[in-house]
């Protein structure tokens, strides 16, 4: 066979140096056709080909004189070779490129086109098609993996779809972590594709939201994927980069106890003094995962990461919902800047919501870094315990000897938990004394597990702990029928990329789009008789101020791209949509009962409000009254006595009661 035209220098290179033998498996196998090419090749592909390593010495001197005239970078080294942020912070220096991280080595793999053959489709996304594949190594033996394909026009790919692919590429080629899902390699065909790990689970978001029988996630598997991710997202902290897409969605699963953190496409690199990364234009971000800052400024960083991990953690513990459902996205901002946070989830423990609270600190270098909350999830996860005598009190989660036990809440002054039975999936609460700590050594579970850092509101043992201990009492297992009739096509426009938050107009009705809270409180299941049914006004747990339950209009809106986020035209959206925030006087009361009642959220100060006529002083007292009510087993009228005896303070008056049961 004859050398082609358009790599006969390839073929004098390689006999300048007496290497001609490997001119048609470089050609072939490796696929090298252009000098650049072999930015992408490694030591490993030459070995496949049979190259020893003083010949391949041999040709990386070549290679080098070669270059040494003039440079002429192909299309794939140029994108590959950089990251081409849409915007620089112009006042650091350091932004230039020359600053910017360039891949070390080449490609993990460059794959010859013959080498993989595409399966079944698994998905697809914004510049791609996701196939199951099988790679045949050099050696014969066969790889299950995902092959990514550049989606390709009639005229070809188009430009910015082909940057994102090529930087996806370029990103994950640097990246070895158990965690993070491998590149294997790109195949320089057409059309280009990428050959990645396979994760034959799929993503987290469909696990989370597949329909009986699967049985749900447990508890302490979902604490581990949290741990997992910490540890995926830090190592991406550590080397530079902004993920900026982080939820279940983009977690896949390569086996049922492992995670990986997926799709590369919006990663960026983190310029600057700052550490931070702006972006430059209109392009599409996933509002509801979105730190305010990012929202306003297109800001994105490793705190910005960190919001987006709270929000990951939230639609863990909520079975796949989606986050601020029913909320515009151009309202998000608005809510988050008001101090609106996403509720409780009642698979989530204090301790961990307390987490997701401080990743959503308003301020970024409020929130933990990645490191940090490797160790906080740790302190923050629920304990093991096994079951030592059958369960079967009315109310109670049911549990036999032996069964394991995760527990969710739990202190060593009370006699009630809550935990997930490993055996039955069901949460609910039970005796503290039928189980004992899997760490304790078989002791009776008198130990506190509750060892994370307390949520707002907790500063106040008392107060707040009794009235969440009544409120978590009883709690029925998740409410599995509902996660089942989960609109799916909704959530598979979530999985689809960032559509789900791209329409800036009306979305359609119907279909279950209702806020994260109403549904919440469907999901929350009633006491059983007995215990005091809870009065709207009383707060279930230390959330703070929650989105108002009101659906608010949808204002006529122009297509999304002439609003890019943060800009002002999505505020003024918001102020066309009038309601509650139209008017400072009643927000600045409200404000003023939130700060004065801990664990209130904005809605029931504003319905308190309503019921005193806007008296501040009557309605926070009210609050309180309605909070020690819960707290303890004593009337209302006793609890406005206590209260007044000890001049409103709630703390003070919430340790009486509870020393006094
Ligand atoms: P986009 O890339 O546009 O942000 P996306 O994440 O939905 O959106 P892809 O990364 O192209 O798109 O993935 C498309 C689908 O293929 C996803 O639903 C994902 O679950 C599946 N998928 C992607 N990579 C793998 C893989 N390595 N193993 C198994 N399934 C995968």
């Amino acid at each position: 066979m004859l050398p082609e035209a358009g790599s006969l220098w390839l073929l004098k290179l390689l006999r300048d140096i007496q290497l001609a033998q490997f001119y048609w498996p470089i050609l072939e196998e490796l696929n090298v056709t252009r000098p650049e090419h072999f930015d992408f090749v490694k030591p490993e592909d030459l070995d496949g080909i049979g190259m020893g390593r003083p010949a391949q010495r041999r040709l990386s001197e070549a290679l080098k004189r070669l270059r040494s005239g003039p440079k002429s970078k192909n299309w794939v080294y140029k994108i590959l070779g950089g990251f081409a942020p849409e915007h620089k912070e112009p006042t650091l220096p350091s932004d230039s490129p020359r600053h910017l991280p360039e891949p070390e080595g080449g490609l993990k793999c460059l794959i010859p086109e013959g080498a993989v053959c595409r399966g079944e489709l698994l998905g697809s996304g914004c510049f791609g098609v996701v196939h199951r594949g099988l790679w045949t190594l050099p050696s014969g033996k066969s790889v299950p993996v995902a092959v990514k394909s550049l989606r390709v026009g009639p005229e070809g790919p188009m430009g910015t779809e082909l940057g994102d692919f090529l930087r996806e590429v370029s990103v994950m080629m640097n990246l070895e972590h158990p965690h993070v899902l491998r590149l294997h390699g790109l195949v320089l065909g057409q059309p280009l594709q990428m050959v990645m790990e396979l994760a034959p689970l799929g993503s987290l978001h469909a696990r989370l939201t597949a329909p009986a029988p699967t049985p749900p996630l447990l508890v302490a598997l979902l604490c581990l994927f949290l741990r997992q991710l910490a540890g995926a997202m830090a190592y991406l902290g550590a080397r530079g980069l902004v993920h900026r897409d982080l939820a279940t969605r983009n977690l896949l699963l390569a086996s049922p106890r492992t995670i990986k953190v997926a799709d590369f496409g919006l990663v960026r690199p983190l310029g600057g003094a700052r550490g931070r990364y702006v972006m430059g234009g209109p392009r599409p971000i996933p509002y509801a995962w979105c730190a305010p800052e990012s929202l306003r400024h297109g800001a994105f960083s490793s705190a910005s990461d960190v919001w987006m991990f709270g929000v990951t953690l939230w639609e863990m513990f909520s079975g796949g919902e989606e986050p601020w459902a029913g909320v515009p996205p151009y309202l998000i901002l608005q809510r988050l800047e008001d101090r609106a946070r996403l509720p409780r989830p009642p698979l989530c423990s204090r301790a961990l919501y307390s987490l997701a609270l401080r990743c959503w600190a308003p301020h970024p270098a409020d929130r933990p870094s990645f490191s940090h909350l490797e160790g906080l999830l740790q302190e923050a996860g629920p304990s093991e315990a096994c079951c030592v005598r059958d369960v079967t009190e009315p109310g109670a989660l049911r549990m036999e000897t032996g069964d394991p036990i995760t527990v969710i809440e739990g202190s060593p002054d009370s006699t009630i938990w809550k935990g997930q039975n490993g055996r039955t999936f069901k949460v609910g609460s039970f005796p503290a004394s039928a189980v004992t700590l899997a760490d304790a050594g078989g002791l009776p579970a008198t130990r506190p597990v509750h060892r994370g850092t307390p949520a707002r509101g907790d500063q106040h043992p008392g107060s707040i702990d009794g009235d969440r201990k009544k409120a978590n009492l009883w709690d029925a297992p998740p409410a599995r029928g509902q996660r089942r009739n989960m609109p799916l096509e909704r959530m598979k426009g979530i999985s689809r990329s960032l559509e789900s938050v791209l329409s800036l107009g009306p979305r359609p009705t119907g279909g279950g789009s209702s806020p994260p809270e109403i549904r919440q409180a469907r999901a929350v299941p009633q006491g059983p008789p007995g215990l005091p049914p809870r009065p709207p006004l009383s707060s279930s747990s230390p959330q703070p101020s929650q989105p108002s339950r009101e659906r608010l209009p949808w204002p006529k809106r122009k297509p999304p791209h002439n609003h890019p986020m943060g800009m002002p035209g999505a505020r003024k959206a918001a102020a066309l949509s009038g309601g509650l925030l139209s008017d400072p006087e009643l927000q600045r009361k409200i404000m003023e009962v939130e700060l004065s009642v801990h664990g209130v959220t904005h809605q029931e100060c504003q319905t308190a409000l309503g019921a005193t006529g806007g008296d501040v002083v009557s309605a926070i007292r009210n609050l309180k009254v309605d909070q020690l009510f819960h707290l303890s087993s004593r009337s209302r009228a006793d609890c406005w006595r206590i209260l007044e005896h000890y001049q409103w303070d709630l703390s003070a008056a919430s340790r009486y009661v509870l020393a006094r049961p």
